[in-house]
């Protein structure tokens, strides 16, 4: 069987994107080689695609011809409300559309995909969550960094660094004290804030961290610092969103696997 034949039977065993549903979907970490096969296979079928600003245009471009619709924010002002893009989905599919709701990764992981489909179940707008790679797992594999390891780590908690120091705040002083690995995403602009509550909730200053921006795309970039550190490094290599954060032990098992005769 060639790999054109595989993916032909997959997608014929997989169900058809019918007028009037919203299917919605995640689409990787950025490189189109993340793109789960039913979710390719829905870019090409979908009428209209209403994606966000980490969908990169390499995946957008299997889009046929869709209409597409952008629906995120970019240079930090929202350019769509969260109101207006239910609204629009349900409009969509009201108005008879094949609808393809593209987010960045996965849509259930800080991707406001529960939202949605929340808004979309109430309206009785029949749709499909399909599952992407989250940013985190890509971005572990690049940087060759374990999230779970016999010995290293047990669990991993996946954080938002977007409340850090406000009243809706998680409580990093808890994940300190579970002595865990944490890949915080949204994080890098409160990093220090994040870093200095992980400290006083007894993560020792030495704790390596390694901050991953633009995981899979050409503007991929890595630094490895510790909870100490961490704040000024990413200052001074001017590392920018979208970034994620892995703080924790696991990130030194980086050392013995990128070693010389692994590279
Ligand atoms: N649903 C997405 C997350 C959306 S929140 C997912 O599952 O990955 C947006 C955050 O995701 C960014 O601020 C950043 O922390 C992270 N992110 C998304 N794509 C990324 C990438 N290619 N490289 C690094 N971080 C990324």
């Amino acid at each position: 069987m060639t790999l054109s034949d595989t993916i032909a039977a997959v997608c014929a065993a997989s169900p058809a994107l019918e007028a009037g549903h919203v299917w919605l979907a995640g689409a990787g970490p950025g490189h189109p080689r993340y793109l789960t096969l039913e979710v390719a296979d829905a870019l090409s079928k979908a009428d209209c695609v209403v994606y966000d600003a980490l969908v990169s245009p390499e995946v957008l471009a299997f889009a046929g011809d869709a209409e597409l619709l952008f629906a995120g924010k970019r240079g930090g002002k929202p350019s769509a409300t969260q109101e207006n893009i239910t609204a629009t989905l349900i409009e969509f599919a009201q108005a008879g559309r094949k609808v393809l709701r593209l987010k960045g990764g996965d849509p259930f992981v800080f991707g406001r995909g529960g939202e949605e489909a929340e808004a979309l179940a109430k309206a009785g707008i029949p749709f499909r969550i399909l599952p992407g790679m989250t940013s985190s797992l890509a971005a572990l594999a690049s940087a060759r960094i374990p999230a779970t390891m016999r010995g290293v780590s047990r669990s991993i908690t996946l954080a938002t660094g977007h409340a850090a120091g406000t009243d809706d705040d998680l409580d990093w002083r808890a994940l300190a004290r579970l002595g865990e690995p944490i890949i915080v995403y949204m994080g890098l602009r409160m990093i220090g804030e994040i870093s200095r509550l992980l400290m006083e909730g007894g993560l020792p200053a030495e704790t390596p961290v390694a901050v991953l921006m633009s995981a899979t795309t050409p503007d991929e970039r890595l630094l490895v610092a510790t909870l100490a550190t961490v704040e000024a490094e990413v200052e001074r290599q001017n590392f920018a969103a979208p970034a994620l954060i892995v703080i924790g032990d696991i990130v030194s098992m980086r050392d013995v696997l990128t070693a010389d005769n692994q590279r």
